[in-house]
């Protein structure tokens, strides 16, 4: 199997697999415990803590351990549902269910949500600037969209946010769900001004089960209650195996980011440039302001699920929507439809994602089989 679909998972590294067998040995003790077990465990957390800070260059009080994007997502939104008055927060409809799922919690709470589209696949700064009102407590900006690969304007977006701030004399919370940027694009916490960020091991060859929230907001709520650890923003025993391999997988995407997106740039391009003969495809990721490792195409022959499935029989996995929900077309279609993709592009699409074990061959008969497929049909 050639596998193109490094946005839903990707294979664990030697590196951090090794990390996490031996901290699984080694460093075993509750990090929690009194005892040199546990201290040793506490130690090490802490280390990890203070290494992924320095390679994401913000201080490590910011960084809370999570079990996934999923939860680091939901520590935000869900901290909203606590307010006793009800406000209003922009969630984009293109953002990863992680997020848009408290749409409707939100509403019922008594919260207004506007929900903006990204037409050609980007958040407009200026849309989003105006939506800003003296109620607005929240808004989500997602970093890289999962589905099409689109890098959003960020910056500029905090930067009208900040505006507004100064205007009504109040903070507002500005959340990127960085997961599909880490390791695939160059950018700094930093440097964007959010309030926090969503991180997740297993898209970075790190390990499944662990993730990582940025928070600068003393204001957050935790999702679940009883134990103290991660200062009680993120309580239950850490997962510390897990979060060593996470710090290796965090390492050698962040140290090796310059040779990996010249080799995933490389690969992009040879998909777009292979397929850019055929009549039948369209390419709907643009070229500028999108991540190298998502390629999101289009054909006006077959349903992107019958596609997919005629790709996985002759050895490729690509993906027709977003693996993390059940309802994979429908995510895909949303997403498409806040990008303003016609239903016919949507019908059609298929996402492919390329990560540090795709090679050249398998790339070029990945395009071999499409072209095959779409001109047998
Ligand atoms: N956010 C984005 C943008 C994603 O692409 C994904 C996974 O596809 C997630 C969140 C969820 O990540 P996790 O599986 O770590 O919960």
């Amino acid at each position: 199997m050639a596998y193109f679909d490094n946005a839903a998972t990707t294979q664990i590294s030697d590196n951090a697999l090794r990390a996490y067998v031996e901290a699984s040995k080694t460093v075993w003790g509750n990090p929690s415990s009194l005892h040199q077990e546990g201290r040793k465990a506490h130690a090490r957390l802490e280390e990890d803590r203070t290494e992924i800070a320095r390679l994401l260059g913000v201080s490590s009080s910011t960084l809370t351990f999570t079990s996934c994007a999923t939860e680091s997502d939901g520590i935000i939104l869900e901290s909203l549902l606590w307010a006793v008055n009800p406000g209003h927060v922009i969630i984009p409809a293109f953002e990863h269910s992680a997020l848009t799922g408290y749409v409707r919690l939100l509403r019922q709470k008594g919260w207004k949500v506007d929900e903006v589209d990204a037409p050609n696949g980007y958040l407009d700064p200026d849309e989003i600037g105006a939506l800003v009102n003296e109620k607005t407590r929240l808004v989500c900006c997602m970093l890289v969209n999962n589905v099409l690969g689109t890098i959003q304007p960020v910056k500029e977006i905090v930067r009208k946010i900040r505006e507004k701030e100064t205007q009504y004399g109040r903070a507002i919370h500005v959340h990127t769900d960085a997961t599909q940027a880490l390791g695939k694009i160059p950018f700094s916490l930093t440097e964007l001004d959010v309030d926090s960020a969503a991180f997740s091991a297993h898209k970075i060859h790190g390990p499944k089960g662990v993730g990582l929230l940025y928070n600068r907001d003393r204001s957050i709520t935790a999702l679940s209650r009883g134990g103290e650890q991660e200062k009680a923003l993120r309580p239950g025993t850490e997962n510390l195996p897990g979060i060593e391999a996470m710090t290796v997988a965090v390492r050698d995407c962040v140290e090796q980011l310059p040779q990996h997106t010249r080799m995933l740039k490389a690969l992009n391009d040879l998909v777009r440039q292979r397929l850019s003969a055929c009549p039948h495809i369209t390419i709907l990721t643009p070229v500028q302001a999108s991540s190298p490792a998502i390629l999101n195409i289009t054909n006006d022959r077959l349903p992107s699920e019958v596609l997919t499935r005629m790709l996985y029989d002759k050895g490729y996995c690509v993906s027709s929507g977003s693996a993390c929900s059940n309802n994979a077309k429908g995510h895909n279609g949303a997403v498409l439809r806040a990008a303003h993709a016609s239903s016919d592009s949507a019908r059609g699409s298929i996402r492919i994602s390329f990560g540090s074990t795709t090679t050249k061959e398998e790339t070029e008969g990945l395009c071999d089989t499409l072209l095959d497929i779409l001109g047998e049909h």
